[in-house]
């Protein structure tokens, strides 16, 4: 695996931001209340089987600790719609973020309310403070105005470090804003660096991977790094959109008819631009996506009837790899093959393994391709892994998110 030379997002963030971050407010003695994104997976006894979204808050945490704030800590878990239910309370990360910050973690057993504000005058500098579910309450779903002002009512400043949740209109995202001096936090401001400043000047080449299931779920993304890259690969399942609408057949494989033109146009446009476009060679393919169905390494253009493409072969691994040889910065999002499967995963991890090598600086878009990076063994060797799914794809589609436009404008010096 080769060792990073440039993990470092080389754009100036005031490029990329124009909002106040955490090291510009004022903190010390001063309660500041930090959204997270702690809506963590766990099992069915309540064990959390990841804390990597809660671990990558803590240098906001850390910070806010440091500078003796009085730190109040809220997230959404999951979706209880509105109504208190046990089963996602916050109180497993309350312990969790306890052992990982080696220090007392006070956990309120609401997010408002005249408890809650009690515990809150109680806080000397440097105490933390978990809030329990914010989507117990049915106005955070909703920006609800009042319970946006019973959140803000908590603190002096507000600091955005839920990345996760920056697509969303909510109470604790976007409502609170209005009544508090409002910043990134470091992972907020993170995420904008690398996704945001990496698309906005990239070093070249600079090369996309695009995979899972549909070209609809990127157009967005397609549309907006079409004149901005230099090499676009296409994998997964919306590959065979592609393939199809350049006339060939590709058996049973996932086809969006409705994506066709869109397709074609997207692909002549990338001729136009000169930018080189690839798409699978070739293929595993199989009757069914169950376990243990046969499968078959064929050509693209030589898929049967009753036969659908669920990986790109090792001809394809081979081809994207050399296309990845020279590049200074790759983006990756979205498997190369319905990879939760052992028999249509090589694909996936034989990308996984040369977006590692690469001697670029390398952004993986979240969800599926982040688990797909992990399983690979790959995580340590990614220069960023985005915590946002959807978030992320916002940013690549060249979107304002909600809740970083909701935060302060930064004065010009
Ligand atoms: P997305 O959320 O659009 O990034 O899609 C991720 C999903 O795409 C994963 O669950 C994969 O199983 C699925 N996927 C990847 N390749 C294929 C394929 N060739 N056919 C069907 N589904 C696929």
């Amino acid at each position: 695996m080769a060792r990073k030379n440039n993990n470092h997002s080389h754009v100036p963030i005031k490029d990329v931001l124009n909002k106040l971050t955490i090291e510009e407010l004022n903190i010390k003695g001063k309660r500041v209340f930090i959204r997270a994104d702690f809506n963590v997976p766990l099992d069915d006894n309540l064990t959390i089987t990841d804390d990597g979204r809660i671990r990558s808050t803590l240098p906001s945490i850390d910070y806010a600790i440091d500078e003796g704030a009085k730190v109040i800590l809220a997230s959404h878990l999951g979706r209880p719609k509105g109504k208190v239910d046990p089963r996602f309370s916050l109180a497993p990360v309350a312990k969790r973020l306890q052992r990982l910050l080696g220090k007392e973690v006070i956990f309120a057993p609401d997010c408002i309310g005249p408890h809650v504000e009690s515990i809150v005058a109680k806080m000397k500098e440097g105490d933390v403070l978990l809030l329990e579910n914010l989507r117990f309450h049915p106005g955070e779903e909703r920006n609800d105005e009042e319970f946006a002002k019973a959140l803000a009512s908590l603190a002096d400043y507000y600091v955005n470090d839920a990345f996760g949740a920056a697509h969303r209109v909510h109470a604790s995202v976007v409502g609170i804003t209005k009544f508090l001096p409002s910043a990134a936090g470091f992972l907020m401001r993170k995420e904008i660096e690398y996704l945001k400043g990496t698309v906005h000047n990239p070093v070249r080449p600079f090369v996309a991977i695009l995979g899972g299931a549909k070209v609809s779920g990127k157009i967005g993304v397609l549309e907006n790094l079409v004149d901005k890259v230099d090499k676009v690969i296409v994998g997964g399942g919306m590959a065979y959109t592609f393939i199809k609408a350049m006339g060939y057949e590709v058996g049973d494989s996932l086809v969006e008819a409705e994506m066709l033109e869109f397709a074609e146009m997207i692909r002549k446009k990338l001729v136009k631009n000169n930018v080189k476009f690839y798409l699978p060679v070739d293929s595993v393919i199989a009757q069914s996506m169950e376990a243990g169905s046969e499968t078959k390494l064929v050509t693209t253009q030589e898929i049967p009837k009753g036969w659908r493409a669920l990986d790109i072969g090792p001809a394809s691994v081979k081809l994207f790899s050399e296309a990845l040889q020279d590049a200074k910065t790759i983006i990756w999002n979205g498997p190369m093959g319905v990879f939760e499967m052992d028999a249509f995963s090589r694909g996936t991890f034989g990308i996984a393994h040369s977006v590692a090598d690469a001697y670029a600086l390398t952004i993986v878009g979240g969800g599926d391709t982040d688990l797909a990076v992990h399983k690979a063994g790959v995580s340590d060797a990614i220069s960023f892994i985005s915590t946002g799914g959807g978030a992320s794809l916002q940013l690549l589609e060249g979107n304002e998110l909600p809740g970083i436009a909701a935060l302060t404008d930064r004065k010009e010096e």
